[in-house]
C-alpha cells in the first residue's frame, strides 16, 4: 500500500492576489486539515512564475506553467519560449492550465486554438501532462485531444496519465470518453452545490482510479462556505462528498485521488515533513 496519507489539491492558484501576504497560513491551514501537497497552477506568463516561486518557498508544493484560453491573445513566440525555459524547472509538473473557453471567449476563437496547440507540442517535447480547461467546447476540445495520445505515446510511460480535466463540467459519456484516452477527471468543491445532478453522477460512476480533486481556490468554493474565499484546506469537503457519493470511507478517496494525482504529476508518493523547506 502507498504511503499517502493526506488528500492533495491538484488544481489551486495560490499566486493569485488574493493570497498575498498569506501564503504560508494557508498552507498550514492546509497541513492542518490534512492536504499533504498542492499543485499551483499557472494562468498566464507572471502567474506561472510566480506558481514557480512559490515552490521554493514551501515543501510538498508543485508549480504547473501555461496560458488560459483567455490570455491566449497575449501568447507572442517569445512567450512560448519563455514559458519552455520555465516548463524546465524541477518544480513543474504540468503544462497547464491550457484549452478553450468559448463561453467567454475572453480570447477569439483562433487565438485560443493556435495557443492550445502551441502548447500541447510544448507539453509533448517536454513530456510534461497537461491540466485542461474546457468550456462551452466539449466537442472540438475531444476532437483536439482525441488526436493527443497517438502522438504521445510512443514516448510515454504506460500508465501515466496523459493529463486532467479541470473542474470537468460535461456529461458522464463524455467523462468516460476521457478516460478511455487517457486523461484524469478532476472534481472541485462545485460538486457541492445544489444544481450540481451532472457532476455527482460523474464523480459516483467514473472509475476511482480516474478521479483527482481540486479547490481551484480562490475559485469554486464548496457550499458551507460559499461567498468566502476559497482555500486549499477545504479540499476535504469535497473528497468527504465524494466519498459519501460513492459509499466509500473517506480514507479510501483521499488515498486514491492522492495515487492518482501523484501518477499523474510524477510526484513522490512518501509523505515530506509538513511546513516550510528549512
Ligand atoms: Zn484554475
Amino acid at each position: 500500500m502507498s504511503p499517502v496519507q493526506g488528500v492533495i489539491d491538484s488544481h489551486c492558484h495560490l499566486q493569485d492576489p488574493k493570497f498575498d501576504g498569506q501564503h504560508e497560513a494557508v498552507v498550514r491551514r492546509a497541513r492542518e486539515a490534512g492536504v499533504s501537497d498542492l499543485v499551483v497552477v499557472g494562468y498566464d506568463l507572471e502567474s506561472s512564475r510566480r506558481a514557480v516561486e512559490l515552490t521554493r518557498s514551501f515543501a510538498s508544493v508543485y508549480a504547473t506553467v501555461g496560458i488560459h484560453p483567455h490570455d491566449a491573445k497575449t501568447l507572442t513566440p517569445s512567450g512560448v519560449d519563455a514559458l519552455a525555459r520555465l516548463a524546465e524547472d524541477p518544480s513543474v509538473v504540468a503544462i497547464g492550465e491550457i484549452g478553450l473557453d468559448f463561453y467567454r471567449n475572453l480570447s477569439s476563437p483562433d487565438r485560443q486554438r493556435q495557443a492550445f496547440r502551441e502548447q500541447l507540442s510544448l507539453a509533448r517535447s517536454r513530456h510534461l501532462p497537461v491540466v485542461i480547461h474546457a468550456r462551452d467546447a466539449d466537442n472540438e476540445a475531444f476532437d483536439i485531444l482525441s488526436l493527443y495520445p497517438a502522438s504521445v505515446k510512443p514516448e510515454w510511460v504506460t500508465n501515466r496519465p496523459l493529463g486532467v480535466m479541470h473542474c470537468f463540467a460535461g456529461d458522464l459519456p463524455l467523462a468516460l470518453r476521457y478516460v478511455e484516452l487517457g486523461f484524469l477527471i478532476s472534481i472541485a468543491g462545485t460538486i457541492t452545490y445544489h444544481n450540481a445532478a451532472k457532476m455527482r453522477a460523474v464523480a459516483r460512476d467514473i472509475p476511482l482510479e480516474s478521479i483527482v480533486v481540486e479547490t481551484d481556490a480562490p475559485y469554486l468554493t464548496p457550499q458551507s462556505r460559499r461567498g468566502q474565499r476559497n482555500e486549499p484546506a477545504y479540499i476535504v469537503e469535497t473528497a468527504r462528498f465524494i466519498a459519501e457519493l460513492r459509499s466509500e470511507p473517506f480514507g479510501v478517496i483521499a488515498q486514491m485521488t492522492s495515487v492518482n494525482a501523484a501518477r499523474l504529476f510524477a510526484l513522490d508518493l512518501v509523505p515530506q515533513p509538513a511546513g516550510e523547506r528549512p
